[in-house]
């Protein structure tokens, strides 16, 4: 994937297709419905992962691009899996079962991460099982995490922050959350009051089954992240409706300097 259309990364990049719905966030999950238009049975506990084996070539390439031009590009990890899913099943394009898992994909990359393949790319490994992130990073990433990787979570309502945010803060390293699609109002107060979230994303859901969001709900967290100097991006209502004036902003964690502030404000 050349460019990604997600507005908060630069790339996206999956090492394999596939993934199991954890929580009502994952209700109408597109990467699942997606999958499924192209008759790929790839989703559930007892179906096996598709295998993506261009994406290496592809990291390589956003490096090159990024190197080139003096830049650090984030890339978003991934829209169509959950990189901290435990170890599954493979298949190849064919359909033909291989012989290693997704843990080895994952394996692989964090090596790549770890001898400094990537020096100029930010990956943002995004989990809805955050208590699977201790268990599978390097354990040298638990005393020095890589600079260049922020872990992230998807709450949707409280329930889902208390429990989710509660597993990411043990993680050692930078955080970072995206409420998306948010269902219900929700604080985060009491994480970003400790700093330990550097980044926030938040938006509402698309598509035909969109279930309705609160500006009142932005105003909040927006407020909060204010208050406490952390960076907020508010992507989106819905896609159809417009942001509001007030809720035009998109902050971004600056890996540069590593230095949690906002460097970017869209008007
Ligand atoms: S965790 Fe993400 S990819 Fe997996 S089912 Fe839920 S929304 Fe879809």
């Amino acid at each position: 994937m050349k460019e990604s259309t997600i507005e908060w990364t630069h790339h996206t990049a999956n090492l394999w297709h596939g993934c199991t719905k954890v929580h009502e966030g994952c209700d109408n999950c597109y990467a699942a419905a997606i999958s499924k238009r192209y008759g790929n049975d790839i989703w559930g506990n007892d179906k096996p992962r598709k295998q993506i084996k261009s994406v290496w070539a592809e990291l390589i390439k956003f490096q090159k691009e990024a190197h080139a031009i003096g830049e650090t590009h984030r890339v978003f990890v991934g829209s169509m899996m959950d990189i901290f899913e435990k170890p599954m099943t493979l298949i190849d394009h064919n359909g033909n079962q291989l012989q290693h898992t997704t843990g080895d994909l994952r394996d692989i990359l964090f090596n790549n991460i770890s001898n400094g393949m990537y020096p100029n790319l930010m990956f943002l490994m995004l989990t809805k099982r955050p208590s699977n992130i201790n268990k599978y990073i390097p354990e040298a990433w638990k005393q020095t995490p890589p600079e260049n990787v922020m872990f992230g979570t998807s709450p949707v309502n409280q329930e889902t922050a208390n429990n989710l945010i509660g597993h990411l803060v043990k993680v050692n390293g930078k955080r970072f959350l995206s409420v998306e699609p948010q269902l219900e109002d929700l604080t985060l107060l009491p994480w970003l009051e400790t700093n330990s979230i550097h980044w926030v994303i938040q938006g509402g859901e698309s598509g035909p089954r969109k279930r309705p969001f609160n500006t009142d709900w932005a105003r909040l967290m927006m407020a909060e992240c204010a208050v406490t100097g952390t960076p907020y991006f508010f992507k989106q209502i819905d896609k159809v409706q417009p942001i509001p004036e007030d809720l035009m902003i998109r902050e971004f964690y600056d890996s540069d300097t590593n230095i949690n502030h906002a460097i970017h404000i869209a008007a």
